[in-house]
Order: structure tokens, then C-alpha cells, then sequence
């Protein structure tokens, strides 16, 4: 099976509750997403065709146990990004998926942390949820809405509370880069004392934050 990739790179995991830990990055070419703040979209086409076997002596190589496969949207590929993630996991690792939540993640093996989005009326990608994948999700899955402004707050709360998420699994908040300002997007969950975990991409911080690779 050939899988298209577009990196595989090893850095610091940025976001979900793994943040700050040392990851490898399986980054798969295609997505069928097109957010308005995208800042992956080099992986809509590049990449190279490897079979799951190279991809897999490459992760080795730097001998970490936390490996994301992401994208673009990885789950484009779905056999072969499920056949690479089973391998992953049968030999040992920690894999964690970011999916965009627009494609089935029934299929999955139990073993991955799905680490998925509700697309906010702000990506203009709203209509593209698969509401379908929420009763998916493990208790130790995380769900994540990237915010853009107050109306995709509001939007986001409605749907937490519309299909009664809190407490299920992890929901992450964080902020459109550059578009809305953290302080703000904090305060907003302390007001409305939301049981909701913030985050900011740690490694926009670290690294400038149109690095590529890190
Ligand atoms: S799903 Fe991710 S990679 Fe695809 S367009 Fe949206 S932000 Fe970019």
C-alpha cells in the first residue's frame, strides 16, 4: 500500500493534552477541507509516495514513542492511513490522528487518540461536520474548535451543549492564529465557567510561526 506524504519530522507536540511532549509528525498530503486560516496548505499536494513500511522505518529512525499522523487530512488516504496506524500501534507506539472531522473515523483502531474538529462557521467549512463521528470518540479522544470570533464561541457552546458533550471527552479551545486574541477567547470561558480546556499552538511560540516542519 502507497501512502502520499508530505513531511515526517520530529518536533515538540503543540497541541491536544500531549502538548509539549516530543513527537515524530507523519504529515499526509491531501485535504478535502479548505479552512479560511489554514496554515498547512503546502500538504494540499506535495509529497512523495511511500509504502506504509518506509513510513514506518523512517518514524523509527528517531526512536520516540509519540507519533501524530496528520495532514492536510489524513484520513484522505483512509485505508492506507489505517493500515499505517494499526502498524504503528502493534509495534508499540503512542499514535495519536488530527482529523479534520469532515470524513468517518468509525474505523479507527481503538488504540489511536482521535483528536478531532468541529469546523466553526468562521473556517466556512461548517457544513462539512460528519455530527456522525461525536458518538465515535473514546472518553480519551479530545475534541477541538479553533475559534475565530465571538460567533464561533457562541457556536461552538450551542453545539457542545446540543449534543451534550461536556464531560465525554476532552474539548480544546483555541484561538484562530492572529485572528483572535487568547486573552480574550480565556476570558469568555472563565465568564460562562466552561469545562473546556484552552490551548494555544505552542509551537507557533517557539518557532516563527510560518516555520514549516516544526
Ligand atoms: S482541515 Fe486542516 S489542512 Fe485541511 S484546510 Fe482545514 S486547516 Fe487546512
Amino acid at each position: 500500500m502507497m501512502l502520499k506524504i508530505n513531511e515526517i519530522y520530529h518536533s515538540i507536540q503543540g497541541e491536544s493534552t500531549s502538548a509539549g511532549i516530543p513527537c515524530v509528525f507523519v504529515r499526509l498530503t491531501y485535504c478535502n477541507l479548505r479552512c479560511t486560516y489554514c496554515d498547512t496548505e503546502y500538504a494540499f499536494y506535495d509529497g512523495k509516495d511511500m509504502s506504509v513500511q518506509q513510513v514506518i522505518d523512517e518514524v523509527e529512525k528517531y526512536n520516540c514513542r509519540l507519533v501524530e499522523v496528520t495532514g492536510g487530512e489524513p484520513l484522505v488516504q483512509m485505508d492506507e492511513c489505517l493500515d499505517l496506524m494499526k502498524k504503528l500501534c502493534d509495534l508499540g507506539f503512542e499514535v495519536l490522528i488530527e482529523t479534520g472531522g469532515s470524513l468517518l473515523i468509525k474505523d479507527i483502531d481503538h488504540r489511536v487518540k482521535i483528536i478531532m474538529d468541529l469546523k466553526c462557521p468562521s473556517s466556512n467549512m461548517e457544513k462539512k461536520n460528519l455530527y456522525e463521528n461525536l458518538k465515535y470518540l473514546k472518553p480519551t479522544d479530545e475534541l477541538k474548535f479553533v475559534i475565530g470570533n465571538r460567533e464561533d464561541y457562541d457556536w461552538s457552546v450551542e453545539k457542545i451543549k446540543k449534543y451534550n458533550l461536556f464531560g465525554k471527552y476532552a474539548i480544546l479551545f483555541s484561538v484562530v492564529f492572529g485572528e483572535l486574541e487568547p486573552v480574550q477567547l480565556v476570558n469568555w470561558i472563565l465568564e460562562d465557567k466552561l469545562d473546556v480546556r484552552f490551548q494555544l499552538q505552542m509551537h507557533k511560540y517557539i518557532w516563527h510561526p510560518e516555520t514549516k516542519g516544526v
